[in-house]
This record gives C-alpha cells, structure tokens and sequence, in this order.
C-alpha cells in the first residue's frame, strides 16, 4: 500500500516534470525561432511591460489612436503649428469632410487641420489625420484645386502608407519585436514620417489614383487637380517643397490627363475663382 502509493505519486511527479521540460523546450524553441530577426525579444517587451502595437494587423480603432497621438505630438513638440483660424480650418475640414464620405475609406473619422506654413504643401499621417499649409491654400485658385490635394492626402490614408512606411523604418531600426512595435517608438517614427514625407512614386501614384476617383465621386471638377499640379510645374525659381517630397510630377499630371475625359474634365463643383478667393480672404 505504502509502496503503491510512492510509486503514485512518483509517477504522477515523473509525469508532471516531462511536461513541464517539453514545455520549456517549445517555449525555447519559439523564441529562439523569433529572436535573431529582431531588435528586442518578445519575452523582454512582455517582462518590462511595453505597449505594443501590432503593425501587421493593426484594426481602425487603433490606427485612428496612433494617429491621434501622433498629432498631439506634432503639435506640442511645435513641429506643426496649426494656423488659429476658425473661418479657414472649418472651410478646409468642410471640403474634407465632404471627400472622406466618397472615399474608398469612409468608415473611419477624419481630421483636417490647417498648418501655419507659408510652403506650398499637405501631408497625411495614418487614422484619417490630414494637414494643409496656410501656403498651399494661398497657391490655389479654386476649390477644385484644394480639394484635389486633400482627396490625394486622403488617398495616402486609403491605401495605408504610413503604416506600411512605419513598419519598414522599424525593422531597419531593429525595433520591430515579433510582439509588434513600442508604442512610443512607434509616435516618434509616424512623427518622423510626418515630417520628412518619404513616399515613393508607387505611393504617390497610388494616391492619385484615389485621390481622383475621390474628387469625382464627390462632385468636384477633375480639371482642378491638372490646374493645380500644372501651376506647380511652371513655378519658376525655387521648386516648391510640395514637388520636392512629392516626386515626378511631369509623369503625375501625364497619367492624370490619360485618365480625365476632355470633355468632363469641367464638369462638377469647385472651379469659381471669385467664390474662393473670397472664403480664403481672412487668410
Ligand atoms: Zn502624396
């Protein structure tokens, strides 16, 4: 009886002690399979208690909060300063608004901000957050114009560049663990890209083709994209920061024209120079 009972619980020892050794071994065996390919071990962020963010299968809900946090961070670090116009943000979020809606992502919320910056310039960061300079609405000679730029920032967010641009620049850094990405790296890169704008040709392709489809949907005139790249074209002097971050042009405003009908291309809203001018004037 006494014996039985040792060798019971000896077995059932045995028994729990191969289990817990092959689990050790398979949670070994995953890590090692994880670890040589990134810059921080999965175990570590676990331990140390780092928010991740899953870039690879990040959902809405998530991506409009990185993008929300990454604006605040635009804006306390002052590397945006948004233009203190009521008449012109509401003008400008007006217009976007009505664009986000024919979008090919309609399903997020969209913000538009009007950025203090004389340059001829608009950016897109990720979840719905786009920024125009005060000088890129100067530039413009019609509504058309402007909703053109804001439809191709739009179509950045469509197609989620700067997400796919987040993940490559943090693999290249050796931050991206198999967990994901440190959430505060991830503010300081979509920062980053923010500012420096680094999109390839594919990208910006990419967005025109959105971005048009977008203005059309929602009843503005296609002429205005081809008014307002042409009128960047012919700018003599210095190039314009927005061809400087915004590549080949000339082959833009070609596939453009391949894809607007001639005899459409007026037809829609947006094309009044008078009525512009005169929603801008406070600017
Ligand atoms: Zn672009």
């Amino acid at each position: 009886m006494f014996r039985k009972l040792f060798c019971f619980s000896n077995c059932y020892f045995r028994r729990w002690l191969y289990g817990f050794i092959s689990l050790l071994l398979t949670i070994a065996i995953s890590l090692g399979n994880i670890q040589p390919s990134y810059g921080i071990s999965w175990l570590d962020l676990v331990i140390r208690g780092i928010q991740v963010v899953q870039l690879s299968n990040i959902s809405n809900v998530q991506e409009v909060q990185l993008g929300k946090e990454i604006n605040q961070e635009l804006i306390s670090s002052g590397r945006a300063k948004i233009y203190k116009n009521q008449s012109i943000n509401s003008y400008v979020n007006q217009i976007g608004q009505r664009l986000a809606k024919t979008s090919q992502r309609p399903n997020i919320p969209y913000t538009f901000q009007v950025v203090d910056d004389d340059s001829i310039n608009a950016f897109a960061t990720m979840g719905g957050y786009v920024y125009v300079h005060t000088g890129l609405i100067a530039a413009a000679d019609n509504e058309a114009e402007l909703a053109s730029v804001i439809g191709h920032e739009i179509g950045h967010i469509v197609a989620r560049h700067a997400l796919e641009q987040m993940k490559q620049r943090a693999i290249s850094q050796g931050l991206l663990s198999a967990a994901g990405l440190d959430r505060s790296n991830a503010i300081q890169i979509g920062m980053d890209l923010a500012i420096s704008r680094p999109n390839s040709r594919a990208d910006e392709l990419e967005a025109d083709r959105f971005g048009l489809k977008n203005i059309i949907q929602a009843n503005y005139a296609p002429a205005g994209i081809l008014g307002f790249m042409n009128k960047l074209l012919k700018r003599s002097g210095s190039v314009p920061s927005f061809l400087s971050t915004h590549p080949a042009t000339s082959e833009r405003i070609r596939i453009l024209q391949n894809n607007i009908d001639p005899a459409t291309a007026n037809n829609g809203d947006g094309l009044d120079n008078r009525a512009y001018k005169n929603r801008i004037r406070s600017l």
